[in-house]
């Protein structure tokens, strides 16, 4: 069943009208709505389907990330890029939490990928997923048990130094909820770290209904750095970095092209171009990526 909010999840504003028609051509061919709220602006698909009927929605061998063992150009390409990144993520929240690894919690992991290079590098992780073959995959990958996303408001409060959501936050129904335990779980003085598409960057104007970051119905939400920014504020978070996901660039717009061009192959030099278009403009006009990875503080004390 299709669920309409009727009142924006940062502001509460019910002025919300449509922005775009977006088709969801990778699995079923029905098309979305995405509003933007008047008040402060947060673009999110509106109506979508509801927690309970939404599953469907994800079953395509194309989805990638709950699907390690697929084939493919997209995939070994997919695969390629996340092996260059889980180094510099790891090194990155080692960076934040001062230098020291420390206690993880990885939200929506996924196929553990990640979990399993911070937990190599010394981190004691913990890792939530609502799928349950990516929560198998996981629990093999990392070594320890996977728990359900249910898990979350079981966890011991403010123990965790860093939290991470990799591509997760726009697709979760309980936003605020959500931010609330998730906030909850992180010891003050500890980094939320967001990574989400950005509908302000190059190859999303450029690709308008056919950039695939919009991914409707999945990502039920389309942030921008300011409509982040409040909604992180409202869950007493400050943004102390936003920074650059360049790879994300070129695979969004790989994807991008299949959407634009079904019938024709991409050719690897469009691709190319399209992600270094995307990453030049981002650099020339107030850092504007493909996608943004926010990290936030929770207030000390
Ligand atoms: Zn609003």
């Amino acid at each position: 069943m299709n669920e309409l909010l009727e009142s924006c999840p940062i502001c509460g504003g019910t002025d919300l009208p449509a922005k775009l028609q977006v088709q969801d051509k990778s699995v079923s061919q029905e098309t979305f709505t995405i509003a933007q709220c008047a008040g402060c602006g947060l673009q999110f698909t509106n109506p979508r389907p509801d927690a309970a009927h939404i599953g469907r929605y994800y079953e395509s061998a194309a989805y990638v990330s709950h699907n390690s063992a697929a084939q493919g150009l997209v995939n070994r390409v997919y695969r390629m890029a996340r092996f260059f990144t889980m180094r510099h993520k790891v090194a990155l929240i080692t960076k934040l939490n001062g230098g020291r690894t420390g206690r993880l919690l990885d939200y929506g992991c996924g196929t553990g990928h990640f979990l399993a290079r911070a937990k190599s590098a010394g981190w004691q992780v913990t890792g939530l997923e609502p799928n349950p073959g990516a929560r198998q995959d996981a629990a093999a990958r990392v070594g320890q048990p996977i728990l359900e996303v249910s898990a979350l408001t079981a966890l011991p409060p403010a123990s965790f130094d860093i939290v991470t959501l990799w591509h997760v936050l726009e697709h979760v129904h309980t936003l605020n909820e959500t931010l609330t335990q998730l906030v909850a779980a992180l010891r003050p003085g500890g980094r939320l770290l967001i990574a989400v598409p950005n509908p302000d960057s190059l190859d999303a104007q450029y690709y308008r209904d056919n950039w695939a970051a919009y991914d409707v119905p999945r990502h039920l939400y389309h942030f921008v750095p300011d409509t982040m920014r409040r909604l992180l504020a409202r869950h007493g978070l400050r943004i102390t970095h936003t920074l650059p996901l360049m790879l994300d660039a070129y695979y969004v717009s790989m994807l991008s092209e299949q959407l634009r061009t079904p019938a024709q192959p991409v050719g690897p030099l469009v691709v190319l171009r399209a992600g270094l278009r995307s990453n030049q403009y981002a650099a020339q006009n107030g850092g504007q990526y493909s996608s943004l990875l926010y990290v936030a503080e929770r207030a000390a004390g």
